[in-house]
């Protein structure tokens, strides 16, 4: 599935519509995990019957098509259940009630979109009518019924509006002469690959720390249920989307031009929630955004036909890799000194050049590949970028190849 986003031109009264749209969604999810709490034996269809219930109790629930809702509270009690059966460590995600909803989701009725593609029309009750579209994909060439679902989403600069695309995106790989790589991710460089180039850490958050934290301050001076703090508290949101695209970008950027470079990528399998609790280092780490820039690595390498494989981390950055004593080091040893064989190597290097040798032994079959499942939900993402401002410009990739069908 490819999600194409668009921006939405709406005027005053669509966006009165649509965030009454998003307060029945809500309304509609939280009385269904209401429902499913008071009575726990509740199937997916007992849910889509109680939406009528709904709809005949409450005239607003009538306006919207309220099953999407309901599916919406029954996927978060599956999850539940999905991760108590899977037995997950840690927390099982207990359906919560929403206070913030910020999408609306249809799937293939509520809605039309014109020939032109470029102007979509809600046909439900809420009255948000046609809107146009702002974006530069062309959703035109679609036929329609590949497209599979629509939804709004509301964002700190707007609304936008993703179309769920039923197609395949596959690249013609052109070999680079049997490049391999290994990478090591770091903070210091962003990643380290295994013939010693590095890419530096961009450090978004970092950069923009001083204005946010300004920012957030003017929020919290400013009097409760003020003008003056909805405005702030825009305005420091806005910040904080800006921070979050950058992050995107750069992390997608950065693994197109990986896959499209080599011909086998190896890295270390991070569990990165387990990496993040190192309180020092936590805010560096997510700033980083490694598993952003990772689930991109493998969707790339996914169309691209790049193999990419995971390994287990165990002592890559100890051993010699031309070697393989075991040098113990700390964190903060940034050199390789091997006193086996004389070796000295920038530790990042030594230890992306183990990685790629563990990746190649996995690619050979002599040992067991880690699963990359981790970075699985983010694969099958692959959003397009409106032209709008705010946004960081273009998205490298997508454009100068069209997805296939
Ligand atoms: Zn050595």
């Amino acid at each position: 599935m490819l999600i194409y986003e668009y921006k939405l031109d709406a005027n005053k009264k669509q966006i009165q519509a649509i965030d009454t749209a998003l307060r029945v969604v809500q309304f509609i999810r939280n009385k269904c995990i209401r429902l499913w709490m008071d009575e726990r034996v509740v199937s997916q269809n007992d849910l889509q019957v109680y939406c009528s219930t709904l709809a005949s109790q409450y005239d607003f629930a009538k306006c919207l098509n309220s099953q999407a809702s309901a599916d919406r509270a029954w996927f978060s009690i599956q999850r539940f259940y999905d991760n108590c059966k899977n037995k997950q460590p840690g927390k099982k995600g207990y359906p919560k009630f929403q206070h913030d909803n910020r999408s609306v989701e249809y799937k293939q009725t509520g809605w039309r979109l014109e020939s032109d593609g470029k102007h979509i029309e809600f046909s439900d009750h809420c009255g948000i009518g046609r809107v146009r579209l702002i974006g530069c994909r062309d959703l035109a060439t679609f036929p329609l019924p590949q497209i599979r679902r629509v939804r709004i989403v509301r964002r700190a600069d707007g609304y936008y509006c993703q179309f769920g695309v039923n197609a395949h995106r596959e690249i013609q790989h052109v070999p680079t002469t049997g490049r391999l790589l290994g990478i090591d991710m770091g903070l210091n460089a962003y990643y380290t690959d295994s013939e010693g180039n590095t890419v530096a850490n961009p450090r978004y958050l970092r950069k923009a720390e001083k204005r946010l934290k300004r920012l957030a301050r003017i929020h919290s001076k400013c009097a409760k249920k003020s003008k003056n703090r909805i405005k702030a508290q825009k305005k420091l949101a806005k910040m904080h989307l800006k921070v979050q695209r950058q992050r995107e970008d750069f992390a997608r950027k950065a693994a197109n031009a990986l896959i499209t470079s080599s011909d086998v990528i190896a890295y270390e399998k991070l569990s990165i929630r387990n990496v993040v609790k190192n309180h020092h280092l936590a805010k560096s780490m997510s700033d980083a955004s490694w598993g952003k820039f990772l689930s991109w690595v493998n969707y790339y390498g996914g169309i691209h036909n790049v193999p990419v494989i995971a390994v287990a981390p165990n002592f890559t950055s100890q051993d010699c890799s031309a070697c393989g004593t075991r040098v113990k080091k700390s964190l903060s040893v940034r050199t390789h000194v091997c006193h086996n064989c004389g070796m000295v190597l920038d530790r990042d290097h030594n230890a992306a050049v183990n990685i790629l040798d563990k990746g190649l032994m996995v690619l050979s079959g002599r040992q067991e590949p880690v699963g990359h499942a981790a970075h699985e939900t983010l694969l099958d993402r692959c959003a397009s970028t409106p032209v709008s401002k705010g946004t960081t410009g273009k998205r490298s990739g997508g454009k100068k190849n069209p997805p296939s069908l």
